[in-house]
């Protein structure tokens, strides 16, 4: 991109026609160095091609590392969390899945992914499971989660267990998932925030901390001819990944404490595309739009993406935005 200064928060509309500049408010044509936005780095509706004879591939952001993939009439959610509780309600403990936002914006499911099990991934699954009949597929704690907040046992396949023993691929309808071993971004002074396993659900609803990071995953999805790979923190294992996916879903966030992240994800997973999740402010609800959070530093990675490959495209879409493939 070649452009450098640091993102702030999204213009309001009183601030249109001036633009944000390394967290200084100056009018537009008259900034020496342009600020890059989130909104800046859009795809275009047409950014991608849908080959003539079959149905798109539609990738829609949920905000956060949450997608859903949809292809024939199947739905794929990767970490959906749609009931974005402020910080105010967080710091009262006892989250709660908000059902009407889950009937919402996530009214069909036949497979959820939990990439790993911190409440800004994994908090709505149990309540998304239970309504939509889907499959859980996650660690041990998900599935310690899921049983405990009522979702059928049968309905929940524990991937950490499985993946211990040999590798481990899905299908549902014309999907293929295979789970990928990952790690999570040590960016809370050197550590994973909240590490460690979900042991125990007796009291649900849990505080925020009580989601315990478990096992990691990426997920390989393969539908269609294509390959979108999900990536729902900034650290990844990189010997663990077949390279060559069409489109990354990469999370920003915690990117600036992974050594090397930009140089061995391009590296290890070889994408043609990027499409950048987990920036925006996940205590501000959907409805609001999606904010960028503080020290996400997008403009430096975008351009350390771009400097391992020339052709790579990177870009973002709006909350509840999505491209089609
Ligand atoms: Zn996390």
């Amino acid at each position: 991109m070649g452009v450098t200064g640091r993102e702030s928060n999204t213009p309001t509309l009183s601030e249109k026609g001036r633009a944000f500049v390394g967290g200084f408010v100056a009018p537009v044509g008259r900034s020496i160095v342009a600020a890059v936005r989130p909104d800046d780095l859009a795809f275009g509706p047409d950014a991608f091609t849908v080959p003539s004879g079959r149905g798109p591939v539609r990738v829609t952001w949920l905000g956060t590392a949450g997608f859903s993939v949809e292809h024939e009439g199947f739905v794929v959610l990767v970490d959906p969390y749609v009931t974005r509780a402020s910080f105010a309600r967080c710091l009262r403990g006892g989250i709660a899945s908000d059902e009407a936002l889950v009937a919402r914006h996530v009214p069909r499911a036949h497979a959820i992914v939990a990439g790993h099990t911190h409440f800004d991934h994994a908090l709505d699954i149990p309540a998304i499971a239970r309504a939509t009949g889907a499959t859980v597929y996650g660690s041990r704690s998900c599935e310690r989660l899921c049983r405990a907040s009522g979702v059928a046992a049968d309905r929940v396949v524990d991937v950490e267990s499985r993946l211990a023993r040999e590798p481990f691929r899905a299908e549902v309808g014309p999907f293929e998932l295979r789970f990928v071993p990952s790690a999570h971004s040590a960016f809370a002074l050197g550590r994973v925030p909240f590490p460690g396993d979900i042991a125990d659900c007796a009291e649900l609803p849990m505080g925020p901390m009580a989601y315990r990071c478990g096992a990691v995953f990426s997920v390989d999805i393969r539908v269609a001819g294509r390959r979108v790979y999900h990536l729902g923190s900034a650290d990844l294992v990189d010997a663990k990944v077949e390279p060559g996916v069409d489109l990354l879903l990469c999370c920003v966030a915690g990117w600036t404490t992974t050594a090397r992240f930009p140089t061995r994800v391009m590296r290890a997973v070889a994408p043609g595309a990027v499409l950048l999740s987990h920036w925006d402010n996940f205590f501000s609800p959907l409805a609001a739009g999606a904010k960028v959070l503080p020290a996400m530093q997008m403009p430096r990675l975008v351009d350390a993406l771009t400097s391992e490959d020339k052709a790579l495209r990177v870009g973002t879409v709006p909350i509840l935005g999505g491209v089609s493939l």
